[in-house]
C-alpha cells in the first residue's frame, strides 16, 4: 500500500482529506495536479488512493467490450479508426448476429467482468439496431450475471427509454474533450449533441458512463474542464482513454503522452470526481506501460481483453496485476463496499450526501 505515516502527510494528503470532507476541487488545484513535478507523483497517488479507498476499498471492476458493429461510421471523429475519414486497416462489419453477441456475453462473464459493453460504430442506432439490442439484452441478462452498458451513439429520448425498458443499466457516451476543444476533433456533431444524449439517458433513469480521451492536442485546461463537466453531470462511471494514434486516422502519430502525466491525469479525475468509478480505458498498455499498476491507486476499473479495434494485454496479466496489488475483482452481486466506521463515530445514513459512498 502507498499509505504514509501521519508525520509524513503531504499537502496532497491534506487536499484528499478536504475532498473527503466535501471540498470540491478547484480549477487551480486540478491544474496543479496535472502540472506537479514528477517527484511528487507518488505523494499524489497516495493521496488519490485515500479517496479511492474510502469509496471503493481495494475493489476493481472489470468491463468487457464487444465491438458489435465495426467501421462504416458516417461521422468524422479524428481519433477514431472507424470514422468515414479513417483509412485505418480495421475489420468492417454490420451488427453482429445474436449468437456472436451471446458468445461475447459468455466470455465477459467467464473473465469476471461486472459489465458487458455493447458498442456500435454509428452516429446513432437505426431501428434495426435498436430492435436487435433491445431483444438481446433481456436474453443476456437471463443467462449471465452481467450489467449491460450500451454505446450506440446519439440517442433520442424515446430510444433511451426503450433501452431502459429492456434492461440496459447504463449508457456510454463520452464527452471526449472540453466544449472549447470539441470542434478540433469532430465536425459532424457537436458537444451539445452529446450533452443532449446524456440528458436523455439520465431522464430515462439509466446511469451515465461518460469520459474522454487525453492526448488529442488539448491543453491541460481542457482536461480539467472535461473532468469538471463530468462532475456537473454527476456521471457515475468515467472511462479515461489515452489516445492510441492509430495509423490511417487524422491524429496518427500525434500523441506525446508519458506514463507519469497519464497517472497525474487519473489522479486529477479521482480528486475531481471522488465518488465516481474511474476506469483506465483505451491506451492503458500503450501509455502507462510498466506503470500500469500505479494507475489503480487512483482508478478502480479497467477493461479486460481487447479494445474496439486495438488489442489489450492478455486477461491473465490483468488478473496478476490486480492480485499483486492486493486488490480484488468485484462482481455484479457483491454487496456494495462500505467504508470502515472511524472509532467513536456512527455510520452515516444511506443517501446522506457525503463522499463515503453510502
Ligand atoms: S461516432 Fe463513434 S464510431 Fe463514429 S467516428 Fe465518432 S467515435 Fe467513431
Amino acid at each position: 500500500m502507498l499509505s504514509l505515516m501521519p508525520a509524513q502527510r503531504s499537502g496532497w494528503n491534506q487536499l484528499a482529506d478536504r475532498v473527503l470532507d466535501g471540498h470540491r476541487l478547484t480549477f487551480d488545484e486540478a491544474l496543479g495536479i496535472l502540472r506537479a513535478a514528477d517527484e511528487e507523483l507518488l505523494s499524489i497517488l497516495a493521496a488519490a488512493y485515500q479517496i479511492r479507498e474510502r469509496r471503493f476499498g481495494n475493489r476493481v471492476q472489470l468491463y468487457f467490450l464487444m465491438n458489435a458493429k465495426s467501421g462504416l461510421c458516417p461521422e468524422d471523429c479524428s481519433y477514431c479508426s472507424q470514422s468515414k475519414v479513417s483509412e485505418a486497416e480495421i475489420p468492417r462489419y454490420n451488427l453482429l448476429q445474436r449468437d456472436k453477441l451471446l458468445e461475447g456475453a459468455r466470455l465477459a462473464a467467464e473473465r469476471g467482468s461486472k459489465t458487458y459493453c455493447i458498442v456500435i460504430s454509428a452516429r446513432g442506432p437505426n431501428e434495426r439496431e435498436m430492435q436487435a439490442v433491445t431483444t438481446i439484452v433481456p436474453e443476456i441478462k437471463s443467462r449471465y450475471d452481467l450489467n449491460i452498458c450500451a454505446c450506440l451513439g446519439l440517442l433520442t429520448p424515446e430510444q433511451a427509454a426503450r433501452l431502459k425498458a429492456c434492461g440496459v443499466d447504463k449508457v456510454n457516451h463520452n464527452l471526449n474533450t472540453s466544449e472549447s476543444h470539441y470542434a478540433e476533433i469532430c465536425t459532424t456533431h457537436t458537444y451539445q449533441d452529446r450533452l443532449d444524449t446524456l440528458k436523455a439517458v439520465r431522464d430515462a433513469g439509466m446511469e451515465l458512463c461518460s469520459g474522454g480521451i487525453v492526448g488529442m492536442g488539448e491543453a491541460d485546461e481542457d482536461i480539467v474542464r472535461m473532468a469538471f463537466s463530468l462532475r456537473e453531470l454527476g456521471v457515475e462511471s468515467i472511462p479515461v482513454n489515452f489516445l492510441n494514434p492509430i495509423d490511417g486516422t487524422p491524429l496518427a502519430g500525434k500523441s506525446d503522452l508519458n506514463p507519469r502525466y497519464c497517472l497525474k491525469v487519473l489522479a486529477m479525475f479521482r480528486f475531481a470526481n471522488p465518488t465516481s468509478e474511474i476506469r483506465i480505458a483505451g491506451g492503458r498498455e500503450l501509455h502507462l506501460r510498466s506503470l500500469q499498476p500505479l494507475g489503480l491507486y487512483a482508478a478502480n476499473s479497467i477493461f479486460v481483453g481487447d479494445y474496439l479495434t486495438t488489442r489489450g494485454q492478455a486477461p491473465e496479466q490483468d488478473y496478476r496485476m490486480i492480485e499483486d496489488l492486493g486488490f480484488v475483482v468485484t462482481r455484479v452481486n457483491d454487496t456494495p463496499w462500505t467504508p470502515p466506521t472511524p472509532a467513536g463515530q456512527s455510520a452515516c445514513a444511506p443517501g446522506c450526501g457525503s463522499t463515503c459512498g453510502n
